[in-house]
């Protein structure tokens, strides 16, 4: 805050497209898609109209024991684009409320079916879920999680399959569920799994009769080149968490998709007290679920991931671009989502944060992850204007760290 107070900061007033201009009328590229929300661009015409016709009818009403229109529409959408065997819906606000609820859920459904004994929670080291106490308890990184150890439940941590192999066959019969984000860690600096790590996962939970959480918060809706990331290696989770890109970076809308063994072990007389109850006062919101439908139907109509995979092999190149820069010790990318990794360097040289700076003064945003520089635009971001949001970073890397 000191650091952000001592500088003139960025304050932005409107956007069209990949593009955000501030108050000043500065004009950026939006590389990180706004926190990686952020799929057809700012201002859309169709998403700014769904909102605007729904908002002439009503803006919000109570999801607790009533229901609204474009609520049960997008459940159906999403069940129907979702891997096959997810059928139920809970909505949440964001990332971190779709990830509380998959836990909740994951260890109630065990004491519905009277394994109560079935209450650990098998997480990755580096994991990122959301920034509430479940999420942060199921999350493996110190920076952000350290100081709040006294306030979370205990997790069994597995750092690869290996560890993964032995938890479970140790304690498997008292796992409540497995938490991991599908093919790539975010937050833990856009670290991709190997190959067939997700299938694998899958494989010991369905050995161990333990359930599956993906969190596709970040990788859900085209990100990783496929709708979502679980599709790359056939797997079906029993809990499927999504909001970033929900409602096309427009508005805090998240849900928890599930099973229907899952949705059937609380259903129950009134009397059986079956309930599930979490229910947020803006639970399935009109205007948010609007906008994610009107989302949904630009993937269909504009063809999104069509689109897209040019821009993934361009990305590629561009990043190959980066491996001359003698700064620069990696580059990753899976699907639309490109890091490049600079270093090593200690983190208070804040080597990502200069380089981010110096590329904002030369017109395009996006945030570091300690010494890895994210790039990752909204998907309808032009060819010409990804080749410009690579160049820029090339030149403030090599301007900054040489
Ligand atoms: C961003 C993120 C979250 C948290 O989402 P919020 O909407 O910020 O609460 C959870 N999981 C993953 C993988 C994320 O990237």
């Amino acid at each position: 805050m000191r650091d952000w107070m001592a500088e003139e900061p960025v304050i932005i007033d409107r956007g069209q497209g990949a593009r955000l201009w501030d108050t000043k009328s500065r004009e950026y590229l939006d590389a990180n898609a706004s926190i990686w929300t952020n799929i057809h661009g700012h201002n859309h015409p169709r998403i700014n109209a769904a909102i605007r016709a729904q908002l002439e009818k009503v803006a919000h009403s109570s999801f607790l024991g009533l229901s609204n229109v474009p609520a049960i529409e997008l459940s159906e959408k999403l069940i129907k684009i979702a891997p096959r065997g997810l059928s139920r819906v809970f909505y949440s606000d964001n990332g971190s409320t779709a990830v509380e609820v998959a836990i909740k859920m994951a260890l109630h459904y065990w004491i519905h079916l009277g394994e109560p004994k079935r209450r650990r929670f098998v997480a990755f080291t580096g994991a990122y879920h959301g920034d509430t106490i479940g999420a942060v308890s199921v999350g493996g990184i110190d920076l952000f999680h350290a100081a709040y150890k006294p306030l979370l439940f205990e997790v069994e941590r597995v750092a690869d399959l290996k560890e993964l192999h032995q938890t479970m066959r140790q304690k498997g019969r008292e796992v409540a569920a497995v938490i991991i984000e599908p093919l790539i860690q975010g937050s833990a600096g856009m670290k991709i799994w190997p190959k067939g790590l997700l299938e694998q996962v899958s494989r010991q939970c369905d050995e161990h009769e333990t359930l599956l959480i993906a969190d596709e918060v970040m990788t859900g809706f085209g990100r990783t080149g496929t709708m979502f990331a679980c599709e790359q290696e056939g797997v079906i989770p029993d809990f499927l968490c999504l909001a970033k890109g929900l409602t096309g970076g427009y508005l805090p809308l998240a849900a928890t998709l599930t099973r229907e063994r899952v949705f059937t072990a609380f259903l129950g007389y009134y009397e059986d007290q079956k309930t599930f109850f979490h229910g947020h006062s803006y639970t399935g919101n009109p205007l948010g679920c609007a906008a994610a439908l009107a989302s949904l139907a630009i993937f269909e109509e504009e063809g999104t991931l069509v689109h897209l995979q040019p821009k993934i092999a361009l990305l590629r190149d561009e990043l190959q671009a980066f491996c001359k820069l003698k700064s620069v010790v990696e580059v990753r990318q899976c699907g639309f989502i490109g890091a490049v990794e600079v270093g090593p360097y200690r983190w208070e040289y804040k080597a990502g944060i200069r380089v981010c700076q110096r590329a904002r003064e030369l017109g395009v945003l996006t945030r570091p992850i300690g010494n890895v520089i994210v790039i990752m635009p909204p998907l309808c971001v032009t060819a010409d204007e990804l080749r410009r949001i690579c160049e820029v970073l090339r030149q403030a890397v090599e301007e900054v760290l040489g």
